[in-house]
């Protein structure tokens, strides 16, 4: 982000006054309720900026945060005084109070709406009398002597890991650090160097906050930080904890006693008051992009975060954001790289199975899951004792059922998308709207009892994988084996015990799991990225393809006979022969001439303007007086309006979606125009009842 931050002073306490005094509360209030700032309360104590408090809306009472800035000038008589205060919170930092303004204008939503959101819900069922009463209670849980484990033996680190060390140490001495990224092939020892980097923070009397991308990487790396800083106390903020948990974490946060906050994207917010690092974990990760309500990228707020607090942020990847990369070619962001895993272990051998050698199937014949030789190499590890991985990126048996005799498929009535079909479960069920129903025994409209399973999904990769490889173990890891945190990880403790020859999964099979014994990584079928119309899916795909294959060969003695094989129909494509070189800067150097010749990010800045009707006609009607209002506003000239065109899935859960592009070459430029746009967005959403939602994307992963 290119707006510069100023730290905020610390205020200091206003002096008792006689009269009551107008304070500004930040409240919970949704965007299409139309209210965008904070409301005016009258105290006859005096308070600060950050407080926690509950105040009167309508009939009822709720949570609130007394924001910075001046209060209304006109004390209107009709101005309510505030509720009960949370005496016993420190009031929320200015710096805290200086993200969530930031982030609400730049993702264009009331500031009070993310505030409150990013805060336990727990808070709001809280009398702020009593919470006192719960705090005692933390403290004295927190009075529980620590462990007095021996510290633990640090490796000797790597000359490569010992300059990134160097280089983030030095950066937390600096009035405005740099922000840097770690770009470091899989397994080079990324996590070590946030260890010693957290390490530095931790000794200076500072705060570590780290961020990862989802939630079942979380139990690794607290692992290894819980092993690492036996002494300290480290909290937990993800989607995966109880309520009163995530208020213990946030509290413990809050009041400064916990040293190390490791969370999911939400723990941006993480309210710190002696931060002293911050890491960004798989920055590229498109999880940290929030995709309901407020629409923030918790790696960007990061990186604002950094430059307000003054401290280093580091991003971390083996695959960095084509947006990161730019701006390490531009000057603007440090890198610091660790070309070779530990230990010199040799990164796997990728090699490229062309399909299209193969035999043309007979007439309805499929052609094979595996070509003879990838086959062959997962035959030589089952005889060998070591774990083969199988990558595909589609859950279900099948993506659709298909009658022969009339032509039938399985569409969803209520979505733009086909029903996936679920063998085990004998359902069909769409993805995208809670839709499940019974396989229908015939087909529903001919009666035709032969309806037929067209294409693959894990599940079906699972029972060809067994038929091929009988007496291997073969297991699955996806949405539909994995479906909370107790199953994933008992899965995956599953393939770290050895009790697994083949795991055959989506993408979840591909992210930051150290698995020692795979020495084999199998893509199936991965090419439909390489062609699809959003213009991030090659850069996915990479980062998909690099990440699975450093899956194989972790363990140093198995890296020289470790392999990647990837069934493709298109071998010659720059994406695969940068793959096959482990070569990012070849990858990101041909994406990156793409985008420029396009007018794409990181070259552009985008937002999308959404709107979602049971009548198309209605949301494009929506859309195109949008259009006509940002035409009158000052600075339209620098932006353009792209006309509305349905939504890629057009269709979900019975509402038309239908989308407008608008793109400046200069994000301040986009940003004067969103924030005059967005009364005129309110009025019009007035003006069309029957409009179920509209929202703005800024910055969209998907266009
Ligand atoms: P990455 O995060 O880049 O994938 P990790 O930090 O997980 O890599 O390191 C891979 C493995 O190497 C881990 O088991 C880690 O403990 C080990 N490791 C990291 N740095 C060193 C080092 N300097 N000496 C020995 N082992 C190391
Ligand atoms: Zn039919
Ligand atoms: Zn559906």
């Amino acid at each position: 982000m290119t707006v510069a931050a100023e730290a905020p002073t610390t205020p200091t306490p206003p002096t008792a006054p006689t009269a009551p005094v107008t304070v500004r509360v930040a409240i919970e209030a949704p965007q299409h309720s139309g209210l965008i700032g904070p409301l005016d309360y009258l105290s006859t104590a005096p308070l600060l900026p950050g407080q926690l408090l509950r105040v009167p809306l309508g009939r009822r009472e709720v949570l609130g945060i007394v924001w910075h800035g001046a209060a209304g000038l006109d004390e209107l008589p009709s101005k309510k005084p505030v509720g009960a205060v949370f005496d016993s919170l420190p009031p929320l930092a200015p710096n805290w109070l200086a993200l969530l303004d930031f982030a609400a204008a730049y993702y264009q939503r009331s500031v009070g709406e993310l505030a409150l959101a990013v805060l336990p819900p727990e808070l709001r069922r809280i009398d702020p009398l009593q919470l006192s009463r719960r705090l005692a209670r933390l403290a004295k849980l927190l009075a529980r002597p620590m462990p007095a484990d021996p510290a633990p033996a640090l490796p000797a680190l790597a000359a490569a890991q010992a300059d990134a060390v160097q280089a983030i140490t030095l950066a937390m001495a600096e009035a405005a650090p740099v922000p840097m990224l770690l770009q470091g092939v899989t397994g080079s020892g990324k996590t070590e160097v946030y260890l010693r980097a957290a390490a530095a923070a931790l000794d200076a009397g500072k705060q570590a906050l780290v961020l990862v991308p989802e939630i079942n990487l979380t139990p690794q790396l607290e692992a290894r930080f819980a092993e690492r800083f036996p002494q300290r106390r480290m909290v937990a903020m993800h989607s995966g904890l109880t309520p009163a948990q995530r208020l213990a974490s946030w509290l413990q946060a809050a009041l400064g006693q916990a040293d190390i906050v490791l969370g999911t994207r939400l723990s941006v917010f993480a309210p710190m008051t002696r931060l002293g690092l911050i890491v960004v974990d798989e920055e590229h990760d498109p999880s940290y992009k929030q995709q309901e309500g407020a629409r923030y990228s918790a790696r960007d707020l990061a990186v604002y975060r950094g430059r307000l607090e003054r401290v280093p942020v580091v991003l971390g990847s083996a695959t960095p954001s084509l947006e990161s990369w730019l701006r390490v070619v531009q000057g603007r962001y440090q890198r610091l790289r660790l070309d070779q895993r530990v230990g010199d272990g040799a990164l796997p051998r990728v090699r490229l199975f062309d399909m299209g050698v193969l035999p043309r199937p007979a007439a309805g014949e499929l052609p094979p899951v595996l070509a003879p030789l990838v086959l062959q190499s997962l035959r030589e590890r089952l005889g060998r004792g070591e774990q083969s991985l199988v990558f595909l990126n589609r859950r279900g048996y099948a993506p659709v059922l298909h009658c022969g005799a009339c032509g039938w498929k399985s569409g969803c009535p209520n979505c733009s998308a086909w029903r996936v079909f679920h063998k085990r479960e004998r359902t069909l069920r769409c993805h995208h709207c809670a839709l499940v129903e019974r396989v229908p025994r015939a087909c529903p409209d001919c009666g035709n009892l032969d309806i037929a399973a067209l294409g693959q999904g894990t599940e079906r990769l699972e029972e060809q994988l067994a038929g091929l490889l009988p007496g291997a173990r073969i297991g699955r890891l996806d949405a539909d084996t994995a479906r909370g945190q107790g199953e994933l990880q008992s899965r995956l403790a599953q393939v770290h015990a050895g009790d697994v020859d083949v795991l055959v999964g989506t993408q979840m099979v591909t992210k930051g799991h150290d698995f020692r014994r795979v020495t084999l990584v199998v893509a199936v079928n991965p090419d439909s990225a390489l062609f699809a119309a959003d213009f991030r899916a090659p850069e996915r795909l990479f980062a998909l393809l690099m990440q699975a294959a450093g899956r194989a060969g972790r363990d140093a003695d198995a890296a020289a006979r470790s392999e990647v094989w990837v069934q493709t129909w298109h071998p010659q494509h720059a994406l695969y022969q940068a793959l096959q070189r482990h070569d990012m800067d070849a990858f990101a150097a041909s994406q990156l001439a793409e985008r420029q010749g396009a007018g794409l990010p990181p070259y552009s800045h985008l937002a999308l303007l959404r709107a979602e009707a049971r009548d198309a006609a209605l949301a494009t009607d929506f859309l195109r007086a949008a259009a006509a209002a940002a035409a009158d506003l000052p600075g339209a000239e620098a932006v353009m309006v792209y006309p509305p065109v349905p939504a890629t899935l057009n269709k979900i859960a019975g509402m038309e979606r239908v989308q407008m592009l608008i793109e400046a070459s200069s994000r301040a430029r986009l940003q004067a125009l969103l924030a005059a746009w967005m009364p005129a967005l309110h009025g019009l959403r007035r003006s069309h009842k029957g409009l179920a939602r509209w929202a703005i994307d800024v910055d969209p992963l998907a266009i």
